[in-house]
């Protein structure tokens, strides 16, 4: 989970939320392992303008834009309860059609596998809001 006072940046690929970090002299960056991202802010003017989104981060607008992510990418592992994200290199796929058929649990010593049939919206979905709004009528 985000821990809200923590300060983070969203990876500019995966958007997944990064702790904000400081170099010696007190320039801020951000690193995400899985995408290769590397993102340093060197100049003064491009600090200050980073300290702000991450204070907008902090409060709520990205936070939402998270927690949809969340709900979309985020898995919980079946045998080991352990969440997890969506990651490609953890897809298993269909041999036939090349489809992506679920997650692996990224735990080792773990079997688990989150089959993407049973989330209502997979991210593959192009129409995830149809199904919002239906549902919105019918109740
Ligand atoms: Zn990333
Ligand atoms: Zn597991």
């Amino acid at each position: 989970m985000i821990n809200k006072t923590t300060e983070w940046f969203p990876c500019p690929v995966c958007l997944k939320p990064l702790d904000v970090r400081m170099t010696k002299r007190k320039k801020p960056y951000v690193i995400c392992s899985p995408c290769g991202v590397q993102m340093f802010i060197r100049e003064r003017a491009g600090i200050e303008a980073f300290g702000e989104l991450v204070e907008q981060g902090l409060k709520a607008d990205v936070l939402t834009r998270i927690d949809q992510l969340e709900q979309r990418y985020k898995l919980t592992c079946p045998d080991c309860a352990t969440p997890f994200w969506a990651n490609p290199e953890l897809a298993g796929t269909n041999w036939l059609n090349g489809k992506v058929t679920g997650y692996r649990c990224p735990e080792r010593n773990c079997q688990g596998f989150v089959p993407m049939g049973e989330r209502s919206g997979t991210p593959t979905d192009p129409s995830p809001k149809q199904e919002v709004s239906k549902s919105g009528k019918d109740r």
